[in-house]
């Protein structure tokens, strides 16, 4: 399996999964770059998947439904997103090629938000929910769903990777660093991150080992110590 990052608007990334002749577009927030960066590698989008409703996401879904491929999304935000032709929800299954991803149901973010997990290959697609050292802001949810969500990624195996749809790091460490001030992971992780940005270089794809270590949201105890950071979070000018 192949996993293309394709860097899409300001900050987000939609990512290209190719698989046994097959490809599928996610998250595509405009179609333009997503289809040249499949072309180029000699690709046709044959699906289309998609996290939430959220236009950052789901912008270039349908130009690229428009030449052919066929879109999954979550079936409590199909109201919301248009031309969807598969509706997906917690424990449903997509295939590409002979891979299956496992459908998360992961609210908080928005109502609907849904997570697309390999399980066998170790990889989770988390869209705006798990960032590297961060969280989505809570649009549609509580601070108790999001909590529950961060249980559950922090249970995935140590070297599970974290695909998600922003990049958000560097804003996401410098905030990490202020609410755990002796967190030494943290430390070490801005620099790294710091280091990263300047040189212009992605921090994404994550691993669950290192959210672990560096990220407050996935470490909160219970769900008010995770409110207490995204409101914390929210007002952070870092
Ligand atoms: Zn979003
Ligand atoms: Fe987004």
């Amino acid at each position: 399996m192949e996993i293309v990052r394709v860097p899409v608007l300001s900050d987000n990334y939609a990512w290209l999964i190719h698989h046994g002749g097959e490809t599928v577009a996610l998250d595509p927030g405009e179609a333009a770059p997503v289809v040249a960066a499949a072309a180029a590698r000699g690709w046709t989008i044959g699906q289309v998947w998609l996290t939430h409703w959220h236009p950052d996401h789901v912008g270039g879904a349908g130009e690229i439904r428009a030449q052919g491929a066929r879109v999954a999304g979550p079936a409590a935000e199909a109201a919301r997103i248009e031309g969807l032709h598969t509706l997906l929800s917690e424990g449903d299954d997509i295939a590409i090629g002979d891979a299956r991803a496992t459908i998360w149901s992961v609210p908080g973010h928005t109502a609907g938000h849904i997570a697309f997990h390999f399980a066998d290959r170790a990889l989770i697609f988390t869209g705006d929910t798990l960032f590297a050292m961060g969280c989505g802001r809570l649009f549609e949810g509580t601070a108790a769903q999001m909590h529950a969500n961060m249980r559950r990624f922090a249970a995935l195996p140590e070297d599970t990777r974290v695909y998600c749809g922003h990049e958000y790091t560097l804003s996401n460490a410098r905030f990490a660093a202020v609410a755990e001030p002796d967190n030494t992971a943290i430390a070490a992780r801005l620099a790294d991150v710091t280091a990263m940005r300047e040189q212009g270089e992605p921090t994404i794809p994550t691993t669950i080992a290192l959210e672990r270590a560096t990220n407050p949201f996935l470490r909160s105890v219970d769900p008010d110590e995770l409110a207490r950071h995204r409101a914390a979070k929210d007002a952070f000018k870092g």
